[in-house]
């Protein structure tokens, strides 16, 4: 293993009955990369994600994060979860909780910080994504989208994660909020952040992917540099569906 390599995911397989999701997965993650998947819909992006983040359990393969085979963990599954952030698709934030109370939380139950140590550091995670002291106390439901998903996006920075997954982060947005989240994203992603992103938006991924790699039906079909994947892919599936994203 390279000392700077935090997730090694290799040969994974998963299957629901007789329908197999994933179909051999293998790659590695550097510190400090962000990794981008895209892929059509049921291709089995987020069922990878999950199985990262411990959600599920693969079948087959392993999944080697900081040093660690975490397929095989039979204990201190929270306290590796905690170190693997995860930013879902439609946010799920606790909508009874205030928008501080969502960031401070994880912090108080898992990571047994005090309270004012909490409230310090999620105050501090929630500037660094936009979301000025007005915000702080209000409810998901008196917040836009484009504010949840950043409010869901400093409750994993206050974790301090070795790495973040998203799923499809911005695809239950309203258009004129992409930008505002894509932008935290970006900026993270830039302050040497370790990502995997699953995304279709592609701007995004021609600035700041070190690789995207494009799945289909469980297999990882093409992987490479943005440009390459996005303007010149040499499998026929791939061209067929960048063609309708350009
Ligand atoms: P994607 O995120 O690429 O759209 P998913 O990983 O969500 O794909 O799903 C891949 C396939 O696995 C889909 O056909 C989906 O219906 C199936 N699937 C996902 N989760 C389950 C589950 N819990 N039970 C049965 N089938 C599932
Ligand atoms: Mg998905």
């Amino acid at each position: 293993m390279k000392s700077n390599e935090i997730l090694i995911v290799e040969d994974l397989w998963k299957s629901y009955g007789n329908h197999i999701v994933l179909k051999g997965i293998s790659f590695n993650v550097r510190e400090g990369e962000t990794k981008v998947i895209i892929g059509p819909s049921g291709s089995g992006k987020s069922t990878l994600l999950r199985c990262i983040n411990l959600l599920i359990k693969p079948d087959r393969g392993s999944i080697v994060f900081d040093g660690i085979d975490i397929t095989k963990l039979k204990s201190n599954i929270s306290e590796i979860r905690s170190r693997i952030g995860f930013v879902f698709q439609h946010f799920n934030l606790f909508n009874h909780l205030t928008a501080l109370d969502n960031v401070a939380l994880g912090l108080i139950k898992v990571k047994r910080k005090s309270r004012s140590e909490a409230y310090n550091i999620a105050k501090e995670a929630l500037l660094s994504v936009g979301i000025t002291e007005d915000l702080w106390h209000k409810y998901p439901s008196q917040l836009s989208g484009g504010q949840q998903q950043r409010v869901a996006i400093a409750r994993a920075i206050a974790m301090e994660p070795k790495i973040i997954l998203f799923d499809e982060p911005t695809s239950a947005l309203d258009p004129e909020l992409v930008s505002e989240v894509l932008n935290v994203m970006e900026n993270l992603s830039r302050k040497g952040m370790t990502m995997i992103v699953v995304t279709h938006e592609i701007g995004f991924a021609i600035k700041v992917a070190d690789e995207i790699m494009f799945m289909d039906n469980g297999v990882i079909i093409e992987r490479g540099d943005p440009r390459s994947i996005i303007f010149n892919p040499k499998n026929e599936r791939v061209k067929k569906f960048m063609e309708k994203l350009l």
